[in-house]
């Protein structure tokens, strides 16, 4: 398996650097494979930003943490809302790493979009999801193109913040010959998105079916999120992701699927995870601190699922493929889960993975994070 970077959602570069020499933005990038899409019955085509939504008021509560209000109002409505980040990937090639104070020449430079939370809400909106992204960029250019690049990917920008306060959140990448790099991530923007962000789309978090979320934000930003959403009834799916071994016990019981890689289960529980008996030893220890549902993705062998209502742990393996680049490949499951479980809620859980694993190992099999998510035109039509 490639290389993973210590930041796996964004840094496009560590594994895909290697294979493909190209971009995903700043112009380069997959572009070819973007496209109209094929979106769910009663859907407009993507490509736009997304405004829709009921323009008449519901007559619910509006502001506050939204904890307690049922009620939504207001005009812009998403089924899958998505609160995270955005980091614009800085990505250089170079035949071996500089050693500190050394200016060294390196071969190729590329910019590409990145981020948790943009990248699971670009998957989700490629599947032809009505989605809408709360998060927080700089008022520079990397900001606007971001913005841009969410928008070209359908995703209502209707609640992303521009700020003069810090930079867009950057993730600067070195990546030598052997695929090894150095990363330095500026969070920037992405941990200035605050409550009363929050509190400014809370009528879409509450009108959402499935909100998601991860930790490259401000934790407590996260975990208010999920408390808007678990307070309107809506579906809650978090990723902890990067892993705090110090979570907040809080995201455990606020999260109706509780989706981590191996990593990150180590991380949380302690337990290395080397096998599917070791997932699902974390998986019956997080469901003791809380959780409903928990998913811990292991790569080519698929995920492992465990619930509170079926507490004999699944193994839910993902097809044979040949993988070139795993990067962003949770973020992509993620995303397509949360597609699932927003269009086809009858659907089992365990069928809900099988598909994810379905579209997460396509995405492994292009370079690239976004670049390598695919549309749903471009998927087996049994996955819809
Ligand atoms: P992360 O990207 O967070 O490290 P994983 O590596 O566990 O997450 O991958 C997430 C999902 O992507 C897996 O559950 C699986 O569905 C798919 N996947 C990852 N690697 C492969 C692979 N080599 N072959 C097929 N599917 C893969």
């Amino acid at each position: 398996m490639p290389p993973r970077g210590p930041w796996g959602g964004g840094s496009a570069a560590a594994g895909a650097a290697r294979d493909r020499g190209e971009g995903e933005g700043g112009g380069g990038g997959r572009g070819s494979r973007r496209s109209a899409g094929t979106a769910p019955p009663g859907e407009g085509p993507r490509g736009q930003p997304v405004a829709h939504g009921n323009p008449k008021s519901r007559g619910g509560a509006r502001g506050g943490s939204g904890s307690g209000s049922k009620g939504c109002s207001g005009a812009m409505a998403a089924e899958i809302v998505v609160v995270g980040s955005c980091m614009t990937d800085l990505v250089s090639l170079t035949t071996r790493l500089p050693k500190a104070g050394e200016t060294i020449i390196g071969h190729k430079f590329f910019v590409g979009f990145g981020g948790k939370g943009a990248n699971q809400c670009v998957q989700s909106a490629r599947l032809g999801a009505k989605t809408s992204l709360i998060c927080k960029v700089g008022s520079d250019s990397f900001g606007n193109d971001y913005v841009d690049n969410l928008k070209k990917n359908g995703i209502s920008t209707a609640f992303i913040g521009q700020t003069t306060d810090a930079a867009t959140g950057t993730a600067s990448i070195i990546v030598n010959s052997e695929g090894q790099n150095v990363i330095v991530i500026v969070p920037g923007a992405n941990l200035l998105l605050n409550f009363e962000d929050l509190k400014r789309a809370s009528d879409v978090i509450c009108k959402a079916k499935v909100v998601v979320c991860q930790l490259e934000i401000t934790p407590a930003v996260s975990l208010e999120a999920l408390k808007m959403a678990r307070a309107s009834g809506v579906k809650t799916l978090f990723n902890p992701a990067p892993a705090l071994a110090d979570l907040d016990p809080q995201f455990y019981t606020y999260s109706d699927i509780f989706c981590c890689n191996e990593t990150e289960a180590e991380i949380l529980t302690g337990i290395p995870v080397g096998n599917l008996e070791d997932a699902e030893k974390v998986g019956r220890m997080l469901l003791e601190r809380g959780c409903k549902l928990v998913i811990v993705t292991l790569g080519a062998e698929g995920c492992m699922m465990i619930s509170g209502d079926e507490p004999i742990p699944k193994h839910v393996p993902a097809g044979k493929v040949r993988a070139v680049d795993t990067t962003g490949a949770g973020d992509s499951f993620v995303g397509a889960l949360a597609f699932y479980l927003a269009y086809y809620p009858k659907l089992s859980m365990e069928e809900m993975i099988r598909k994810s694993n379905c579209v997460a190992s396509v995405s492994v099999q292009a370079p690239g994070t976004q670049s390598s998510y695919p549309y749903r035109k471009d998927l087996p039509q049994d996955l819809f």
